[in-house]
């Protein structure tokens, strides 16, 4: 075993998600040991171990886009999260140039917002269909 795979209390904190002095109340209990041959500093399988056990016991954080993605969890809020992220998301790439090369493509029309000849054309074209079953639908209506 290497150093690397030793965290001091600090990244103990971190991969927990806890505050530092909590650490030292966890080696308290007992929940977390020490390695015997460097005080205050954990194996990393030790401290995930604990962690993946709390997350068992809490279950995913709800109200994040990554659980929503992550977990597949579709719950309200996660699914507000989510939608709020990609609305940013989106709106962060409206405000960008498309990458070079993705010019006339639909999905460049739709996720970039580019609104250049090429990718105009691509989305009539992706559109066309659904807008020829639409006027079938109008037309049999009608009729
Ligand atoms: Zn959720
Ligand atoms: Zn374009």
């Amino acid at each position: 075993m290497t150093d690397e795979d030793l965290l001091n209390s600090t990244q103990t904190a971190e991969v927990l998600g806890i505050g530092r002095t909590y650490v030292y109340e966890l080696v308290r209990r007992g929940d977390l040991t020490p390695k015997r041959t460097h005080p205050n500093r954990f194996t990393r399988e030790d401290v995930e171990l604990l962690g993946d056990g709390w997350r068992r016991k809490r279950g995913p954080t709800h109200g994040l886009a990554s659980t929503y993605r992550g977990y597949g969890c579709r719950c309200d809020e996660c699914t507000r999260a989510n939608t709020e992220r990609t609305r940013l998301e989106r709106a962060d790439r409206f405000s960008r140039q498309p990458p070079k090369g993705s010019h006339g493509k639909a999905t460049t029309y739709s996720n970039w917002g580019c609104r250049c000849g090429r990718c105009r054309k691509a989305n009539t074209a992706y559109n066309a269909p659904y807008a020829r079953a639409y006027q079938t639908r109008q037309k049999a209506m009608m009729s």
